[in-house]
């Protein structure tokens, strides 16, 4: 898919998260109070990227996991607006989909950040 068909494919706002590196606000994903079971995909080409096992309540106001599915992402060191932190982007199509911190409350330390607008849920039948 070249940048144009992405284009198309997804609505502004999407565009301007995933392919330009913006942030949705918080809480106002359509994803944050999800309890669904299920697999969540990039919501550009498809990669299965999250379980729904892994999601939990950060209380940050945006999707978040504890861990993602082996290989899905890829870790990029973000020193954008004076900070430090890791984005997280899909493995497959380089797509932007938010920032893993290691604060996480789980067992397994990690906080993967989330953009409702990233993702894609299909849920398990
Ligand atoms: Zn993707």
């Amino acid at each position: 898919m070249n940048e144009n068909e992405i284009k198309q494919k997804l609505t502004p706002e999407q565009y301007k998260v995933l392919r330009e590196k913006g942030t949705e606000a918080p809480f106002s994903g359509k994803y944050v109070h999800e309890s669904k079971d299920g697999t969540y995909r990039c919501v550009v080409c498809n990669n299965p990227l999250f379980n729904s096992d892994a999601k939990f309540d950060s209380g940050t106001g945006w999707p978040s996991f504890d861990k993602a599915i082996p290989g899905s992402v890829k870790e990029v060191v973000d020193s954008a607006h004076g900070m430090s932190r890791t984005e997280i982007v899909c493995s497959q199509c380089g797509s932007h989909l938010g920032h893993v911190f290691n604060d996480g409350p789980t067992e397994t330390g990690m906080r993967y950040c989330l953009n409702s607008v990233c993702l894609d849920l299909e849920e398990s039948k």
